[in-house]
């Protein structure tokens, strides 16, 4: 079995990776590291875990284990997974890949050098809604595609708002948080990267640091293809939603986007309004499954360090295209 320890006792690996990866009839979890001590214990505790450890060095040099989950704050994720990659480890890395274009860069060359594989946890393109929307795409059935819409507004219960609306340095606000999946869900969607972007964003709530909380980018995919984008923290009620045009018809995926495998995918056209049929799954079963094919040599990752890397490069292009006001060419 391929034995693994969870790199931060994080929400996310409490609330969905611990259960994908422990279901996994090729994988078990073994371990958990955290910087603090009695965050560690519990966390092992509550989760059924032989071992908890503080100290990063020895967590990874447990010859038992073979994989890390890293899904501590953003800012830590390169170091991790350098010292993974160097430990041996094969890595599953939290999005945003990293903070910096050159830090994802240098986990990538890291991971290689080690030979270990490094996969980036970007999960929608592993929704069966999603993938149900590119199956559309792809088959030629809406025409030629113009336009694209993106609504991930939501809104962050307390237990998410902490570092994410406070801690610049942690990588705080909605591009690092929601603009980074948008983009990784969009080269999934057309095969191909967004040619320049242009972007607003305000704190309209009460982050503090102007950290951006609502966040609109518009985005020109080859193909004269205009994708719009609007990712905020601030929307309780709204829903979220993607909408595809294309000359013959559009595809609308309602409640499509954050965690649970849930949503609608209507599709409307010359026939009328039909509903696609979805079978629900838990996408980070897919990316534990697909990450196991990777490490015995018979699959790839759903997502390589190499596309976490492009969604990061796209984010940060929409927060350059933010600061100097003026669209940016990628
Ligand atoms: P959490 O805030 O739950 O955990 C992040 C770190 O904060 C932990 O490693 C832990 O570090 C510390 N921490 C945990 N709980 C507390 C607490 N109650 N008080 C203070 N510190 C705490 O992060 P998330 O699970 O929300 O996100 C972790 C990563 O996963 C991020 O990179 C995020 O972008 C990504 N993510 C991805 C999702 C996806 O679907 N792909 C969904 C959600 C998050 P320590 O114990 O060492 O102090």
């Amino acid at each position: 079995k391929l034995r693994w320890g969870l790199l931060g006792a994080s929400n996310i690996a409490k609330q969905w990776l611990h259960t994908s990866i422990s279901k996994h009839p090729d994988c078990e979890v073994i371990s958990v590291y955290s910087r603090d001590k009695e965050r560690a214990a519990a966390y092992a505790k509550d989760l059924g875990l032989r071992r908890n450890f503080t100290d990063l060095d020895a967590f990874l040099s447990d010859p038992e284990l073979d994989a890390v989950y890293i899904s501590t704050t953003n800012d830590k994720h390169r170091d991790e997974a350098i010292a993974a990659a160097k430990a041996g480890k094969h890595i599953l890395c939290e999005k945003p890949l990293a903070l910096k274009v050159e830090d994802a860069q240098a986990m990538i060359d890291a991971a290689g050098a080690a030979g270990v594989v490094l996969a980036t946890n970007h999960h929608l393109r592993n929704m069966e809604t999603h993938r149900a929307i590119k199956d559309l795409i792809k088959s030629g059935q809406l025409g030629h595609i113009t336009s694209a819409r993106v609504s991930f507004t939501v809104d962050l219960p307390d237990d998410l708002a902490r570092w994410r609306l406070n801690d610049p340095k942690a990588g705080a606000g909605v591009v690092l948080d929601l603009t980074v999946h948008d983009m990784d869900l969009l080269r999934f969607y057309f095969d191909a990267d967004p040619i320049s972007v242009t972007a607003m964003g305000l704190t309209s709530g009460s982050a503090p640091h102007g950290i951006k909380d609502n966040v609109m980018t518009i985005w020109e995919f080859p193909g004269r293809l205009l994708v719009s984008c609007h990712d905020t923290f601030l929307v309780p009620f709204g829903g979220t939603a993607i909408d595809i045009h294309g000359t013959d018809g559009s595809v609308h995926g309602a409640d499509v986007l954050w965690q649970k495998p849930q949503g609608r995918v209507t599709v409307r056209d010359a026939g009328g309004t039909h509903e696609i049929r979805v079978e629900h799954l838990v996408p980070y079963d897919r990316t534990i499954d697909d990450f196991v094919k990777a490490v015995r040599g018979t699959g790839a990752p759903s997502v390589t360090g190499e596309d976490g890397m492009n969604a990061l490069r796209l984010a940060l292009a929409a927060v350059q295209s933010m600061e100097i006001g003026n669209t940016v060419r990628l």
